[in-house]
């Protein structure tokens, strides 16, 4: 672990991915003891850790893990989220795009003119919220890792995309009543403490990235940051950690944000008729 400058065993590995954490969940006040967390679980290493170790903790989970319709990539997803739920007794809702949507991510970009990335991030971010808010679930959390966060800074900062900024938070409060609360609690560690923590854990997971990222500029900008973090290990830490801590003492707040009901379906939106229902009836309306 170059950026504490020490190298650990199993075990201790395991300690450290713990108390960082409980820490996250502590600083941020994400969710209570009797809370029930909904974990979005990709079937990646991240996700599958996440849950792992929130069971590990006594909380209270289930999955929901999102069948995209991307070819072979999807299907093994699917296999080894569903083994591991298995493997623990866990409770995970399944949902299949094709199946509940009529289309998978790739033909839904074809319909709407939108890259795969932007179709998939659309259709995720609508049923995570909609499957956790109909469930009864107090909170919905993600895998996101500090790697993820900070890449998505760079990004968000190269172009001063201060909306943006605002809502980059590992626990985002719900600001309407058909909002949940979202959390991150990987936020504290690295990729590569994360992926240690899978393999010393036996977890297994797709290692495969989604074969719609190749050359996205999420993954350039981990690139860059990756360069720079081997040149000067806790580059990534001080970058993200230092954004949160100024985000407290600035004005960045949600509030001007005017979040009102879909006229189509009534779901939380900033638009007249929310992205998904757009993208839908292109769904229904196509040849
Ligand atoms: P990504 O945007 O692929 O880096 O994923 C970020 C987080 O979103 C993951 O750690 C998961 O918590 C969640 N996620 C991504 N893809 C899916 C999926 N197909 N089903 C459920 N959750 C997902
Ligand atoms: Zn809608």
């Amino acid at each position: 672990m170059p950026r504490h400058n020490t190298s650990v065993c199993g075990a201790c590995l395991n300690d450290y991915v713990v108390e960082q954490v409980k820490r996250a969940i502590k600083d941020h006040t994400m969710f209570e003891r009797d809370d029930r967390i909904l974990v979005a679980v990709s079937g990646g290493k991240d996700s599958l850790s996440l849950w792992d170790i929130l069971m590990r903790l006594g909380y209270d989970t289930a999955g929901l893990h999102i069948q995209q319709g991307i070819g072979d990539y999807s299907e093994e997803s699917h296999r080894k989220t569903v083994a591991f739920a298995q493997s623990r007794g866990a409770e995970l809702i399944v949902h299949s795009l094709k199946e509940e949507e009529g289309a998978g991510v790739l033909e839904l970009a074809d319909l709407t003119d939108r890259s795969p990335c932007s179709a998939c991030g659309v259709m995720k971010r609508y049923n995570f919220n909609k499957i956790a808010r109909e469930r009864e679930f107090d909170v919905l959390a993600t895998g996101h890792n500090l790697d993820d966060e900070a890449s998505r800074l760079l990004g968000n900062v190269l172009r001063w995309q201060e909306d943006y900024l605002a809502k980059q938070s590992p626990a985002l409060p719900a600001t309407h009543e058909k909002f949940v609360k979202k959390v991150k609690p990987l936020y504290r560690l690295a990729e590569r403490e994360i992926t240690a923590y899978a393999v010393v854990n036996k977890i297994d997971y797709v290692i495969e990235e989604c074969p719609m990222s190749v050359g996205s500029k999420m993954l350039v900008n981990k690139e860059v940051l990756n360069r720079l973090e081997t040149d000067a290990p806790g580059t990534k830490q001080a970058f993200y950690f230092g954004f949160l801590e100024r985000q407290k003492q600035t004005n960045l707040s949600l509030e001007d944000e005017k979040i009102q009901s879909c006229t189509r379906c009534g779901q939380p939106t900033t638009a007249t008729i929310c992205s998904y229902c757009r993208i839908l009836e292109k769904v229904k309306t196509a040849p």
